[in-house]
């Protein structure tokens, strides 16, 4: 035989299986091609895998019906990239292929772009009934602006069957001619003179775009971090290479766009959820073609199929939404590290508050630290102060001082930020008079609250018992879950100041394209106001006239069950932080507490996010959590938590083996979603390739048995919340 016969697809199903097929006599196959295959009575797009595969025996292989292109979707490195990824997340290697193609091609559809037509007319006049006002508006439309696209006209309110009506009539007619306006290398801005700081700090960036070397760039909030990855991009990377920068999902913002903008014209093109099918698609064939692109885009983009990418950028490499929370669950800044490496290019990843995975790297001297410690353009960094509410009434979560200093921020014609934290708020039980919090007898741990049950449980070990309604210590009746009563503090806010407008944001208001945009618009106005809001606050934003900064409820982070919940709350309070005092007026930054001889809260007042990043880390060693060892969690959900649990119960015994620490099976904190009983088993070991494996074990394990009726499971690796 001259030439392989057989041939070894991925398909787009959450199967852990590729299939088998024969390769007809005329088509040539190479791995990452689109190919049309029979799959039952379908046709299902699939990519190639490998070819001259040994089909098990016994078995008659169906043909492949068809090639989609003859050159491979998916290019050598980007299908090594995802292979890798699918083995280290445990995720059906189909799925992770299929993800780094656009939707179009998904569908089968072909990778070439479906042209705009542009219209003409061909008559002065159109023989048209005079009642058919649409179909003559739509005439006068496009004789008025020849050349006119369809979906110019469409925006205008045109439907797709009245153009062709017209078309078909023979009143209008197509232009052939079509011009894409090409990418150009340059553009024209000259670059603001970096700082003495930032140049500093622009000498140590790696010179070499030709091998891989890891930077963790940690510059405080406004301190230029932005105008180091331009001025980085702009002296090293050539006119015919590829660059990414990766955001996290909000920060794509159009002031952020149009910096890019001015410095590279239409080299830049951009990637996120808010793109259609063609967007997604023209994009992505740019950057499949080689096409000189920065790409700035969100998570996702790390996987598209690049050609020459010579720079990887990762923007606030700390942001939790980097991390796929569902299906294929891999980190975005992990992958986005792993593929500079692959490729033998420079990786940056970028913080004011960077994970305590990447600040582990650089003490171990895996990434080069460099370190920008002073605001741009003159601004300060806002003061923080802890504000003591014990034994303190408050109202929806505000205590009588914290509403003393937004009145008194108001009545100075500025705007007060409200903070309010939702993430990490498993339910801890806590003593708003003495502080007092639950602790595991067995082990060194607090106890999480399940409502459902009114029960206190242990994360680790199977300990559990009744909550109390008092507090063990001082008898306190003041005695509750932290975090209560916050989801009035918006209405209270509007009670306390009718005066000025009370903003809420947070997932549900800026889900809505736009919506955040016009909340920017209302806050850069400078008009007194009061942001509330979530961790979507923190966000890369310039509020140049908030100049007050509460946290509503710190502790809740601070304590909560979760071991990264106190290194999200740092972050988030210093983000938080960050958005005040930008402008030329100082920033205030006040926390509400019942543990202000907290360390951590200390450390956070009177030093910076280093040291409190070595004091998180030192407690993480301690513990010989991440990053000290890995961590993977075995998740099961069914109709009843029995089920759950029974599952995991069956897995344990598998787990269990030399180096291994398990956790559960136990509920999840959220025990129970869309009446679902969620339980979880937790792996840690010091050997990732032994977890690894274990892991495929698992898998296959799970793959082959018949488990009860609606019973799932998911492996999560590295996972971001426990
Ligand atoms: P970061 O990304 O660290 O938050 P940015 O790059 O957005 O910081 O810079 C913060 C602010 O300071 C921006 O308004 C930016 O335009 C300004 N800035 C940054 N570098 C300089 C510079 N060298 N000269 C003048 N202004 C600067
Ligand atoms: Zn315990
Ligand atoms: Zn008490």
């Amino acid at each position: 035989m001259t030439r392989p016969a057989t041939a070894r697809i991925a398909l787009n199903r959450p199967l852990r299986r590729l299939f088998d097929y024969l390769i007809p006599d005329h088509l040539e196959l190479t791995p990452g091609q689109r190919v049309e295959v029979p799959f039952g009575r379908q046709t299902l797009t699939g990519l190639v895998v490998e070819t001259g595969v040994q089909p098990p025996a016994g078995i008659t292989l169906k043909p492949v019906r068809n090639i989609l292109e003859t050159w491979p979707a998916l290019p050598e490195h980007t299908f090594r990239l995802l292979t890798w990824a699918s083995d280290y997340y445990q995720h059906p290697l189909g799925e992770c292929l299929f993800t780094a193609l656009p939707p179009a091609l998904r569908k089968g559809r072909p990778a070439r772009e479906k042209p705009d037509e542009r219209w003409q007319t061909v008559t002065a006049e159109a023989a048209l009934p005079a009642n058919a006002h649409r179909q003559v508006a739509l005439f006068n439309t496009i004789k008025t602006a020849p050349g006119i696209t369809s979906s110019a006209l469409a925006q205008s309110g045109f439907s797709r069957a009245q153009i062709r009506n017209l078309q078909q009539k023979e009143l209008i007619t197509e232009v052939t001619t079509q011009q894409t306006p090409p990418i150009t290398p340059e553009a024209e801005l000259p670059a603001p003179m970096l700082s003495e700081a930032q140049q500093q700090a622009a000498a140590d960036f790696p010179v070499d775009t030709q091998s891989f070397s890891a930077t963790l760039l940690y510059g405080i909030t406004g301190s230029g971090k932005t105008e180091l990855y331009l001025h980085y991009l702009k002296t090293h990377l050539k006119a015919d290479e590829q660059a990414l920068v990766l955001v996290p999902e909000i920060n794509l913002t159009p002031q952020t766009l149009a910096r890019f903008r001015r410095y590279f014209g239409n080299r830049i093109q951009v990637w996120h959820s808010a793109l259609n099918d063609g967007e997604r698609l023209s994009t992505w064939l740019k950057i499949r073609n080689g096409d000189p692109v920065i790409l700035i885009g969100t998570r996702s983009a790390v996987l598209l199929p690049f050609n020459h990418l010579r720079t990887i950028i990762v923007d606030e490499e700390h942001d939790s939404s980097y991390k796929q929370g569902e299906g294929f669950r891999y980190s975005g800044r992990d992958v986005a590290v792993y593929r500079a490496h692959l490729n033998q290019c420079p990786v940056i990843l970028g913080s004011a508050t960077p994970s305590l995975e990447s600040w582990h790297n650089a003490n171990q001297g895996k990434y080069t630290l460099i370190r920008l410690e002073q605001r741009a353009g003159g601004a300060t960094l806002p003061q923080l102060e802890l504000l003591d509410i014990r034994s303190r009434p408050l109202e929806a979560g505000l205590s009588r001082p914290a509403l003393n200093a937004i009145k008194e921020t108001l009545a100075k014609g500025e705007q007060a930020l409200v903070f309010v934290n939702r993430r990490g708020f498993a339910p801890v039980v806590m003593c708003f008079d003495c502080g007092y919090l639950e602790e595991c007898p067995r082990c060194d741990t607090r106890l999480t609250f399940h409502r459902r049950d009114r029960a206190m449980r242990c994360h680790h070990c199977d300990f559990q018992m009744a909550a109390s309604h008092t507090c063990p210590k001082c008898q306190s009746e003041n005695f509750k879950p932290v975090g209560q009563g916050t989801e009035r503090t918006e209405d209270t806010l509007a009670e306390q100041f009718p005066e000025v407008p009370v903003i809420r944001v947070d997932r549900d208001s800026t889900q809505r394209k736009g919506s955040i945009q016009a909340i920017l618009k209302k806050v850069n106005s400078g008009e007194p106001c009061i942001l509330v809001g979530t961790q979507m606050l923190a966000k890369g934003h310039d509020f140049p006239n908030v100049t007050l900064v509460i946290a509503v409820n710190a502790d809740g982070g601070l304590f909560s069950v979760d071991f990264r919940a106190p290194e999200q709350m740092i972050q988030t309070l210093l983000q938080v932080s960050g958005r005040a005092g930008r402008g030329d007026k100082p920033g205030k930054v006040l926390i509400q507490t019942c543990h202000s001889d907290h360390p951590l809260l200390n450390a956070l007042c009177h030093g910076n996010y280093a040291t409190i990043a070595d004091q998180l880390l030192a407690e993480r060693e301690s513990g010989q959590l991440p990053p000290f060892r890995a961590m993977a969690i075995l998740r099961a959900e069914a109709d009843t938590m029995q089920n759950s649990l029974q599952l995991l119960d069956t897995l344990k015994p598998m787990a269990t083996s030399p180096g291994v620490e398990i956790w559960g099976p136990l509920p999840a904190v959220i025990a129970r979603k869309a009446d679902r009983h969620r339980a979880q088993l937790v792996l840690i070991t010091d050997n990732r390739k032994h977890l690894n494996r274990l892991l495929t074990h698992l898998c296959q394990y799970l793959d082959q048995t018949k488990l009860p009726g609606s019973t799932r499971w998911m492996v999560d690796v590295d996972p971001q919340e426990t």
